[in-house]
């Protein structure tokens, strides 16, 4: 009698068999071979038949190239910073596919000549803010932050008021940030009121700028008071506007979201926004105003080591010009269209004898802004084991448990998922 384990394949014909062979330029041989070795083991400690060894090998490879896989988000927050925030459109990720390979970012195809880099976005963000002088973009908003400290008040102080000291997040603070870069902070007023007299009293010739930090995460109610943004325009000093989250105008449904043009018409030297809020964009800080400031912003040395990358000036250019991203989707859609979408999928679970209903829901901007707008919104409602099973589901789907069921809120959902997010929904019945 022959040993089974002779009739192991071999790694190269393992390799060759077609679709093993798609995986290898897909993911890459060291990550196939891995898997084939692992497979071959297990068929040598008879825990597989040999002829088993290649459905092995397919079943056991990764998902995809890199560890991040796409999720589907129905937690009902419109920007989930851990979720990867804004996600783009179709626009901007087709943009960003047609920059991946060599593209003409920083070359002018016409002269052959280098060219400023990242104007198609520039342009656009001018044309989307005609009241800017001009514009630049850096990596994040913490970047821009930090190089409007560098450029205008190294050594020198930011005047701030005690109610604008903000934490943004996994515990990153911005009064460090700025400390960081060489500034030293003059706090004003109190947490929950500072007059305009706190800041007159504190601008001098040490003072590099005065900033405005919009409480994008926060809200302080109650006996409160700050001065607006044309009252500290008139300071003698510049005054940066930090906005947060990225709107460039206003927006009816944000009434107490400050938006670029506004800081800039009442009389900001520079407003700094996030690219991946509101604005449903890539990661990416914009800095808008004055254009001898900004100018002095984008020839800072620092200024390159804080550069944005192509994928992100390409998505950037693509949502500003584009389609209207899933962001504002999310924020603008009738709760009565999410009602009726509950219900579809409802009806399909319940067919196939899955405890689920419909049930309102209230969504929320998130992190990346409007603190206590409530987004009425529907979800559809399933036994709390199903949060864990769908987060491992081929296709991720992250809800959120509330009083013992697991509520997938359609307000974040794609309409196109729908089919997928059931699909999900069954497979962990
Ligand atoms: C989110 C936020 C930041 C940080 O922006 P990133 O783009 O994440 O660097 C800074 N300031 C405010 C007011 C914010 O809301």
């Amino acid at each position: 009698m022959t040993d089974p384990r002779r009739a192991i394949p071999r790694t190269d014909a393992v390799l060759a068999e077609p679709r093993v062979a798609a995986a290898v330029a897909q993911l890459g041989r060291a990550v196939v071979k891995a898997a084939v070795g692992r497979a071959q083991r297990e068929a040598r400690e008879g825990v597989l038949t040999p002829d088993g060894v290649v459905e092995a090998v397919l079943a056991a490879l990764p998902p995809g190239p890199s560890s991040l896989r796409p999720v589907i988000n129905a937690t009902g927050v419109v920007v989930h910073t851990n979720l990867g925030r804004a996600p783009l459109s179709r626009a901007a990720a087709r943009a960003v596919a047609d920059a991946a390979g060599c593209a003409d970012v920083e070359f002018d195809l016409v002269t052959g000549k280098r060219t400023q880099r990242g104007r198609g976005a520039l342009a656009a963000l001018r044309t989307a803010v005609p009241d800017a002088g001009d514009v630049h973009v850096v990596n994040n908003n913490a970047a821009a932050l930090l190089l409007c400290a560098m450029v205008l008040a190294p050594g020198k102080e930011i005047v701030v008021s005690r109610g604008e000291l903000v934490e943004i997040g996994d515990g990153f603070r911005i009064p460090d940030l700025l400390t960081s870069a060489g500034a030293r902070l003059r706090e004003v007023g109190t947490t929950n009121r500072t007059h305009l007299r706190d800041y007159a009293e504190a601008v001098g010739d040490g003072t590099g700028f005065v900033l405005r930090v919009h409480p994008s995460n926060f809200r302080v109610t109650g006996f409160t008071s700050a001065p607006d943004v044309g009252e500290l325009a008139g300071l003698g000093v510049p005054l940066v506007v930090d906005i947060g989250s990225g709107l460039l105008s206003p927006h009816p449904l944000l009434p107490d979201e400050p938006d670029a043009a506004g800081a800039l018409r009442a009389g900001a030297a520079l407003v700094t926004a996030s690219g991946d809020k509101l604005l449903g964009g890539p990661q990416a800080g914009l800095l808008l105003g004055e254009a001898g400031l900004v100018h002095r912003l984008r020839r800072h040395p620092a200024a390159r080591a804080l550069r944005v990358d192509k994928l992100a000036l390409a998505a950037l250019e693509a949502t500003l010009l584009g389609p209207t991203p899933p962001v504002r989707q999310a924020l603008e859609v009738d709760a009565r269209r999410l009602r009726d979408r509950a219900e579809l999928l409802v009806k399909a679970l319940v067919e196939q004898g899955i405890d689920a209903a419909v049930v309102d829901s209230v969504a929320a901007v998130g992190g990346g802004g409007a603190p206590g707008v409530e987004l009425p919104s529907a979800a559809v409602s399933l036994p709390e084991r199903w949060a864990g099973a769908l987060r491992v589901d081929r296709t991720p789907v992250v809800g959120r448990v509330e009083r013992g069921r697991c509520l997938l809120d359609l307000r974040t959902v794609d309409p196109a998922e729908d089919e997928r997010l059931c699909q999900a929904v069954l497979r962990c019945g």
